[in-house]
C-alpha cells in the first residue's frame, strides 16, 4: 500500500513508521521536524508545516491507500494542563485538521487519532466508554479540539463519505519519545528525573502523587492503530490498557527498576484529572483484541532508553 503518516517525526508517528515499514508497505513521513531519535527508513520525509496549505498540496500530489492523521500541538501537564498554551493548541491542531481533510480525495481512508482528554471532568473517573463523551465537557481545551475534530472526520464521513478512523489514545509512554525540555509526559519526566538523581536525592512531584491513570507502552497503541485502521468500523474507540495506577506507585515502580531509594517532594503543578480509568470494551466486542501489556513490562524498556539519554547529555 501507499501510507501517509502526518506527524511521523513525532513519538508515535516514528514508532509507527517503523512498523508500517516492516510490514513491506511504500511510506512518506510528513512533520515539521525531522524524527528526534534516528530516522526511520522512509521512502520520503517531507519537513513542512502542515498548517500551511501550500505544503499540503504538495504531500497530498499522490492518491494514499490509508493516512495516519497524528499530528498536533501536544505535550504533558507541563504544556497542555497550564492553559498557557490553549490558543496554540486549539488553532494550531484544528487548523491541521482542516486542511488535511480537505483533501479527502487523495485518500481511500482516513486514521485521526484524538484523546481521552475529550471525556468530561465529572466523568473521567467513572465511565469512560466512548458514547459518554457527550454531554462533553473536556478538562481542557487540548480535549475540546480533539472533539471538535472528531467531529469534523464524522460530518465529512456522513456528507461525502470520507472512509474515516478515530482512536482515543491513552497516555502513551516508551522509548524514544520526548523525555525532556517541557512536553514530556508523566512517565519520561519521572524516568529522568530519577536517571538523574543518587540514592537518597529528592525529586520534585506535581500534586499529591494519588492521582490515578492508566498507561500504555507505544507498541501496543501501534499495534491498536494499525488494527483499528484495517478493521470495518469508525469507531471512536478508547485505545488503552485497563490497568490503573498511581503516580506514586510509578515512581516506585521505576525506583526498583533504576534500584535507587529516593524522595518525593509533592509541590503544586498542574496534575490534570484526580483519577481517570479507562474502558477497552467496545474494542475488544468489535476487535476481538485490546492492549494487554503490564506497565512494568514497558518501564523496564523505557527507564533504560532514557537513562542511556541522560548520559549521553551529561558526557
Ligand atoms: P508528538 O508531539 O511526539 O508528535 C506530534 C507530531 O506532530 C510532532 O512531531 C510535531 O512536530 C508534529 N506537528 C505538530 N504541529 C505540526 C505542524 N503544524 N506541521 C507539521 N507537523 C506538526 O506526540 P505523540 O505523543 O506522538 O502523539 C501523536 C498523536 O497522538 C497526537 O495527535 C496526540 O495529540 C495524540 N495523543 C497522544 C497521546 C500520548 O500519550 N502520547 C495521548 C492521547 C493522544
Amino acid at each position: 500500500m501507499k501510507i501517509l503518516v502526518l506527524g511521523a517525526g513525532g513519538f508515535i508517528g516514528s514508532h509507527l513508521v517503523k512498523r508500517l515499514k516492516e510490514e513491506g508497505h511504500w511510506v512518506r513521513g510528513a512533520d515539521r521536524k525531522i524524527p528526534e531519535f534516528g530516522t526511520p527508513d522512509m521512502d520520503s520525509f517531507r519537513l513542512g508545516d502542515l498548517r500551511n496549505i501550500n505544503f499540503c498540496h504538495e504531500i497530498f500530489d499522490k492518491q494514499y491507500d490509508e493516512v495516519y492523521q497524528l499530528a498536533a500541538e501536544m505535550g504533558g501537564a507541563g504544556y497542555g494542563f497550564t492553559g498557557e498554551n490553549d490558543a496554540e493548541i486549539m488553532h494550531n491542531s484544528a487548523l491541521i485538521n482542516l486542511n488535511i481533510i480537505s483533501h479527502y480525495r487523495s485518500y481511500k481512508r482516513i486514521f485521526f487519532s484524538s484523546s481521552v482528554c475529550v471525556y468530561s471532568g465529572w466523568n473521567q473517573g467513572n465511565d469512560m466508554r466512548e458514547d459518554k463523551a457527550y454531554p462533553a465537557n473536556p478538562l481542557f481545551d487540548y480535549g475540546w479540539e480533539k472533539l471538535s475534530s472528531e467531529r469534523l472526520y464524522f460530518a465529512f464521513h456522513r456528507n461525502h463519505g470520507v472512509d474515516i478512523r478515530i482512536a482515543r489514545y491513552q497516555n502513551t509512554f516508551g522509548e524514544e519519545g520526548t523525555w525532556k525540555g517541557g512536553r514530556e509526559k508523566a512517565i519520561a519526566a519521572l524516568c529522568r528525573k530519577i536517571a538523574e538523581a543518587k540514592d537518597g536525592d529528592e525529586i520534585e512531584m506535581w500534586g499529591d502523587g494519588e492521582q490515578t491513570r492508566p498507561f500504555i507502552h507505544v507498541s501496543e497503541t501501534v499495534e491498536g492503530t494499525i488494527r483499528i485502521m484495517r478493521s470495518g468500523h469508525t469507531g471512536p474507540f478508547n485505545l488503552g490498557t485497563d490497568e490503573t495506577i498511581t503516580i506514586n506507585r510509578l515512581a516506585e515502580m521505576i525506583m526498583e527498576i533504576a534500584d535507587k531509594k529516593v524522595y518525593i517532594k509533592h509541590i503544586e503543578g498542574p496534575t490534570g484529572a484526580q483519577r481517570r480509568m479507562s474502558n477497552s470494551d467496545l474494542l475488544y466486542e468489535k476487535l476481538g483484541w485490546k492492549p494487554t501489556k503490564p506497565i512494568m513490562e514497558g518501564l523496564e524498556k523505557t527507564y533504560p532508553w532514557i537513562l542511556e539519554q541522560v548520559k549521553r547529555s551529561q558526557s
